[in-house]
């Protein structure tokens, strides 16, 4: 991925600009840039988002053996480029607007973007506990990534926080590596598809830990246990563990567009299906939206309808030319 400092075009004015190289920033670009729009998408870490660090996809259609994420991702990436969309490395950290032009402002740079039309495609961060001693041990024993991460606790016991889809999957995957692996939920049901519940419950390394409060995190200078209170009986306890894994779900990354779009409490921009934001040319893609499920295949649909939506959008409001 091309730094953007070294551009000098970015002085132009773009039909489409899209933030975020994820599933759905990607697709919404293959399809702008297919349609002869002048496209960028700009990204703040590495092109593929969260799916780039997902060891396995097994519910992608087309894959019946599964593809591993950053192999998906790494297509989607390289499918853009071949239609011809510029790819940088930025942050944008702001929206003015000069008529029905959008002028993005960029992190660490005085650099302006013009756009006509602007797809949002942002992804989402991992929640953190927010638990006394978390801080204490970001990165050096609390993760939020197994695949990044879970190697190092070759032959020891972790802790997998939470009960949905990744909390499960990644329960299963950190058996590779260690010993023992907790999975510590705060119902006595999951709410992960049945297939992967199946799984864990005959994987003989995994022990789930049900109604379980969590209280703090404990340790010298490295993880040591965890304070749990069981929600039934209101025992308190440590549970000897390495490492902690997080996955109890994701809040948007839409900061800088407080005021300016319609969000709802989690900070997720509000669009259905059309993708269309309150504010006429903006658009919204991928995770970033409120929606009911968050898979790739919705990310990717998501960019596609963004993407003619966007084209749309620009057919009748500058259809004289620039
Ligand atoms: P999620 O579905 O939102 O699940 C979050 C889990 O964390 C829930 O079990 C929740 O408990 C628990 N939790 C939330 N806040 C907590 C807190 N403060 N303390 C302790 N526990 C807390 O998140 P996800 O598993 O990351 O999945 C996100 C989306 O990605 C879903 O749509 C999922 O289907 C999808 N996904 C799909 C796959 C796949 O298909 N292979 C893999 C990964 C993710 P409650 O259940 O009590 O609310």
């Amino acid at each position: 991925m091309e730094n953007f400092f070294n551009f000098d075009d970015l002085h132009e004015l773009y039909d489409v600009v899209i933030i975020g190289a994820g599933p759905a920033g990607l697709t919404a670009g293959i399809y702008a840039a297919r349609d002869n729009l002048k496209t960028l998408i700009l990204e703040k870490n590495y092109p593929g988002g969260q799916v780039a660090i997902t060891e396995i996809i097994e519910n992608y259609p087309g894959f019946p053996d599964g593809i591993s994420g950053g192999d998906l991702t790494d297509q989607m990436y390289k499918h853009a480029l071949h239609f011809g969309v510029q790819v940088k490395n930025g942050e944008c950290c702001g929206v003015e607007f000069d008529g029905d032009i959008k002028i993005l402002s960029l992190k660490h740079s005085e650099l302006k973007i013009k756009t006509k039309a602007l797809i949002i495609a942002a992804g989402a961060r991992p929640k953190h506990l927010e638990i006394p001693g978390e801080a204490n041990f970001l990165g050096r024993g609390i993760s939020f990534c197994a695949t990044c991460d879970g190697a190092f606790y070759r032959g020891k016991t972790v802790a997998v926080i939470g009960g949905g889809d990744s909390a499960v999957e990644e329960a299963h995957y950190l058996t590779r590596f260690a010993e023992k692996v907790y999975i510590v939920h705060r119902r006595d049901k999951f709410r992960a598809a049945k297939i992967l519940q199946d799984r864990v419950f005959s994987n003989p390394k995994i022990e789930v830990i049900w109604n379980a409060q969590l209280i703090k995190v404990n340790g010298d200078t490295k993880v040591e246990s965890l304070t749990i209170q069981d929600k039934i009986t209101g025992n308190q306890y440590d549970l000897k563990i390495d490492g902690i894994f997080v996955f109890i779900g994701w809040v948007a990354d839409t900061e800088h567009f407080k005021g300016l779009l319609n969000m709802d409490e989690s900070g997720f921009i509000v669009a259905d299906e059309s993708t269309k934001t309150n504010v006429p040319g903006i658009f919204v893609a991928g995770d970033v939206r409120t929606k009911e499920l968050r898979q790739v295949v919705t990310a990717v649909a998501d960019g596609a309808m963004a993407a003619k939506a966007a084209e749309k959008y620009i057919e009748e409001h500058f259809s004289s030319g620039e």
